[in-house]
């Protein structure tokens, strides 16, 4: 039996790969949450783990004091999700952490020698080039559980000698690929993803396409693919998930319905592929299979996030950093829909990067990028 730890236990990757773990009989040793601990609960009572973490001091104090199961240990804060990110007995690490934080537990894991399924896009995004270098000297597989990055993952198979003269990314679009304009954009109408359902930071994500933005920069690192190679493809179905065009012109393509257990899988049964009863894609009910260009002047996200790996050093620490603090600030109803790429372009306008860098020059960029956003927020 496999021993996994879930990071982000309570999100929408973490519950779905709690599914998945499920089916897979996998024993599940540790999980985490921020502040829910009423699903945190619940979960210890069904997977029994050894350890669980939460973020949030006080929440841990309480899920204490409620606990009925009093085998499993309760951690606070970023040191107990590090101890669940190094687990005796743990194989993998299923790291679905939002944001930033995600990065250093990610490192924890690789250093105690843990493979990483990994669903944290941040830790590739503020980190890529760093962290794929820490994966490799600890001679470490991580695994992509992001749907695009899964995908161009299993284009791969059989062709780790050939080159890549291409990757295909597809994008939904989100809710406003026909849009001419962002003027008047509701929190409620950025939440209304037409395909996948997910958490609030990432379908607004989705919305601007700066998580395609991101998604162009983990694919940069995961793949060692020079940005000029990625195609952003607007694919409204989401039926194919990404493309791999070889130098012979040959275009292999991952297909399936949009189900984040599908690649949650595959990152936990490498290199196998195992039956299971998620729904399978109908070709004669699916409708046409469209693509598009995006629009970049008016998916300003999404070229910000080119500029920002095209210059490299610590500018998509920046990037990211001032995102996450847009996008809260925009679910907080503090700013427009518009404010963001805007607040996102000041902050890496304003930075002075850094190109030989290290983890804590990361973590100092992110530190920065956020407090300059606030400011700018704040004015
Ligand atoms: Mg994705």
């Amino acid at each position: 039996m496999k021993g996994i730890s879930v990071l982000g236990s309570t999100g929408s990757i973490g519950t779905q790969a709690l599914e998945v773990c499920e089916n897979l009989g996998f024993d599940v040793l540790a999980l985490t949450t921020n502040v829910r601990i009423d699903i945190l609960e619940k979960q210890i009572e069904k997977f029994k783990p050894k350890i669980v973490a939460v973020m949030n001091d006080e929440k841990a104090s309480e899920l204490k004091k409620n606990l009925k199961n009093k085998n499993v240990e309760v951690l606070a804060g970023i040191d107990g999700i590090n101890s669940a990110a190094s687990i005796d007995g743990a194989d993998t690490i299923l790291n679905a952490l939002v944001g930033n934080i995600g990065l250093e537990p990610t490192l924890k894991a690789i250093r105690n020698g843990k493979n990483v399924a990994l669903a944290n896009k941040e830790t590739l995004v503020t980190a890529g080039e760093l962290v794929i270098k820490e994966a490799k000297k600890f001679n470490i597989k991580i695994y992509p559980i992001d749907s695009e990055h899964s995908a161009i993952f299993q284009c791969l198979q059989g062709n780790e000698n050939n080159k890549i003269a291409k990757i295909h990314l597809t994008a939904s679009g989100g809710p406003f690929k026909d849009y001419t304009s962002f003027d008047g954009i509701t929190v409620k109408d950025a939440l209304n993803h037409p395909n996948w359902t997910m958490g609030r930071k990432i379908t607004i994500d989705s919305a601007t396409m700066m998580n395609k933005g991101l998604e162009v920069i983990e694919a940069k690192w995961l793949f060692d693919v020079d940005v000029g190679k990625i195609n952003v493809v607007i694919h409204p179905q989401s039926i194919i998930h990404s493309m791999v065009e070889f130098e012979d012109g040959a275009v292999i393509a991952q297909l399936g319905e949009p189900d984040m257990r599908v690649p949650i899988q595959y990152a936990l049964t490498y290199p196998e592929r195992v039956k299971n009863n998620f729904p399978k894609v109908n070709f004669f009910d699916c409708g046409n299979l469209t693509f598009q260009k995006p629009d970049l002047k008016l998916f300003r996200c999404l070229a910000l996030a080119f500029d920002a790996i095209k210059t490299g050093g610590t500018l998509p620490t920046v990037l990211n950093g001032a995102n996450e603090i847009a996008v809260g600030a925009f679910l907080d109803g503090k700013i427009q829909f518009s404010d963001i790429p805007e607040l996102i372009e000041k902050a890496m306008y304003a930075y002075n990067i850094k190109y030989n860098y290290s983890f804590a020059d990361v973590f100092e960029a992110d530190l920065w990028a956020r407090n300059y956003t606030k400011t700018l927020i704040l004015r």
